[in-house]
């Protein structure tokens, strides 16, 4: 694996004291409040592990799991949903949580679905925002890291299936897009 890896851009210790701050921020905003936080599948595994353990409120935990129809990279914003929530979560307090925001197609579709199912109120927590995620009208309340246009792996986020498990945040060396396919 190693051989694979670029670089690192984020370090273990960098994400988990990131998750922390955010663990703590989002305590204290929902002190009192009934809170279900929502995980985008599957890159959000990772981050939402973390930020649910450090977390002291008594959360409800549901997944989502959504395709974004596009062409090689780049998403479309035509969103279909593979695994919906298990709970209404109508009159709840939700934050969506989510790895990384790039286009932010993706996660407006979201926001507005699960807004027409009348929610006391939705949040987004991403982990990761590119530089294009300013071209997208919504407003994101938590933001771990805002990271270059780079294609980056780890921590849940995957290049073919493959370097979820990375504990840090990298980017791939050339080689392993060169030899894509083989
Ligand atoms: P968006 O609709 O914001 O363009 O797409 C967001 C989704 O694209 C993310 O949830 C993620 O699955 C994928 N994505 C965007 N940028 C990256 C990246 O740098 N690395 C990986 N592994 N996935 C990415
Ligand atoms: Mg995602
Ligand atoms: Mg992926």
């Amino acid at each position: 694996m190693g051989k694979d890896l670029a670089k690192v851009l984020i370090s273990e210790e960098e994400l988990q004291a990131k998750v922390r701050e955010l663990a703590a921020r989002i305590d204290a905003d929902y002190v009192g409040k009934d809170l279900l936080i929502v995980g985008v599948l599957k890159g959000a595994v990772m981050i939402m592990a973390d930020l649910a353990r450090a977390m002291h409120l008594p959360v409800q935990m549901d997944w989502m799991a959504v395709s974004s129809y596009g062409t090689g990279t780049k998403s479309s914003g035509v969103v279909r949903v593979l695994k919906d929530l298990d709970t209404d979560i109508a009159g709840r307090h939700v934050l969506i949580v989510e790895d990384i925001i790039d286009s932010g197609l993706t996660l407006s579709w979201l926001v507005n679905n699960l807004k027409s199912r009348g929610p006391a109120s939705v949040e987004i927590c991403t982990l990761l925002r590119k530089p294009d995620a300013v071209k997208v009208p919504i407003d994101v309340r938590y933001v771990g890291f805002d990271i270059p246009n780079e294609f980056v792996i780890g921590y849940g986020l995957d290049y073919a299936e493959r370097y979820r498990n990375l504990p840090f945040i990298g980017t791939l060396a050339p080689h392993v897009y060169e030899h894509q396919g083989e």
